[in-house]
């Protein structure tokens, strides 16, 4: 293994980040809350063009408040996607609420509204749904959230992979009554840690940032009627994400442009495919995912391990949650049925899983490094 090593997608520090941070530090505002996180809430919320932001410790932590918020608690159900990281999921079960995982569809790779239509038709009153926009490719959100609305059930976007995607125009994490993103050292922009919740009604980012600060009731003494969480992002944390913020649009430029530079370079590998767009959006393109087809002899491994050899880093699609060990007692919908009735079912979520990869999609990749990248990937179907 030699030379330097090519990320998947490590952060991208501009300079901005340390003049705020400076800046916290020369006014002791170490601490979390102060003007930075004041300031980036406002200037996220600005962004994506919705009145409230909540600035917290993580997106796993914006979504146990969201689900918090909406009442989720003992015994209630919740969809959520199959296809997805456990993060999305673990909060459900914080609660001690039932997951229940729905299938992807294979023309955005995310929640299939088909299906949730079925899981509806099974368990009629979930608490809610959790919809993802898996590496930054929005979902089918017109189906999903008529469906949401036709059963009355709320809708929490797990917008972590897609901040500065769109569909129809309209910010994701937008759409439902709370949206939360992730400031994760890999994601788009990031905090090192950090999340956000936002939504449309102001109660709602109030009562986050009430119980990510201990659920203090207002009154002198310190008294409790709420069991709080010490969830709330730090000043100094707030201050890389107001620097980061400023360069969102840069790297969402920079990810498209490295999406599009594989499309055209593997254009003539008929039996792979990139992860597909959402026609009615406009894509961050966080991570630009590669699927081959089940009848080529090629598998993902192959692809990984031939870009390992030299140092390039690459991840396996999320493995679905449904086959997770961990969730292996939870039912799974499918358009063709459920889990609980019949067992193992074959899956759109499982296929992508089997036969999909990540390729690097690090901003911070030179031209040399994707002309190795596609060099490499080019061999394993034995193009040159
Ligand atoms: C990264 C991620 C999260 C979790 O965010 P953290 O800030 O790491 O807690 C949640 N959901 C999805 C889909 C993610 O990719």
């Amino acid at each position: 293994m030699e030379g330097k090593r090519i990320y998947l997608s490590s952060p991208t520090m501009h300079g901005e980040e340390q003049a705020f941070i400076k800046e916290a530090f020369d006014t002791n505002w170490v601490a979390p809350l102060g003007p930075n996180v004041n300031a980036f809430e406002k200037e996220m919320a600005d962004y994506v063009k919705i009145p409230y932001a909540s600035a917290l410790s993580a997106g796993t932590a914006a979504i146990h408040l969201a689900l918090k918020i909406l009442g989720v608690g003992q015994g209630d159900i919740v969809f959520a996607p199959t296809l997805t990281f456990s993060a999305t999921c673990n909060p459900i079960v914080y609660e001690k609420a039932v997951p229940v995982f729905i299938d992807s569809e294979m023309d955005t790779w995310n929640m299939d509204p088909i299906a949730l239509e079925k899981a509806f038709e099974k368990y009629p009153n979930p608490k809610a749904v959790i919809v993802v926009h898996l590496y930054g490719t929005p979902a089918k959100l017109d189906e999903i959230m008529e469906i949401c609305a036709a059963h009355q059930v709320p809708l929490i976007e797990d917008a972590a992979e897609s901040l500065g995607s769109t569909y129809k125009g309209q910010y994701t994490g937008t759409f439902g009554k709370i949206g939360i993103y992730s400031f994760n050292g890999n994601k788009i922009i990031t905090t090192s840690g950090g999340g956000m919740l936002v939504a449309w009604e102001e109660e709602i980012t109030k009562k986050a940032t009430f119980l990510a600060t201990q659920a203090r009731d207002p009154a002198r003494h310190y008294q409790h009627s709420q069991i709080g969480y010490n969830y709330r992002m730090s000043n100094i944390t707030a201050g890389i994400g107001r620097g980061q913020l400023l360069h969102l649009e840069e790297h969402k430029a920079r990810k498209k442009e490295i999406y599009r530079q594989y499309k055209e370079a593997f254009a003539d590998i008929a039996e792979a495919a990139l992860n597909p767009l959402n026609k009615e959006g406009d894509a961050n393109c966080w991570l630009t995912g590669m699927k081959i087809d089940k009848s080529c002899h090629i598998t993902p491994d192959m692809v990984m391990d031939a870009l390992a050899e030299y140092n390039i880093e690459t991840r396996p699609v999320w493995k679905p949650m449904h086959l997770q060990p961990v969730f292996a007692d939870c039912d799974f919908i499918t358009v063709n049925g459920s889990k609980a009735r019949e067992g193992d079912l074959p899956s759109v979520a499982q296929e992508v899983f089997d036969r999909g990869l990540c390729l690097p999609s690090d901003i911070k990749n030179t031209a040399e490094d994707m002309e190795l990248i596609i060099r490499i990937v080019r061999k394993c179907f034995g193009r040159m």
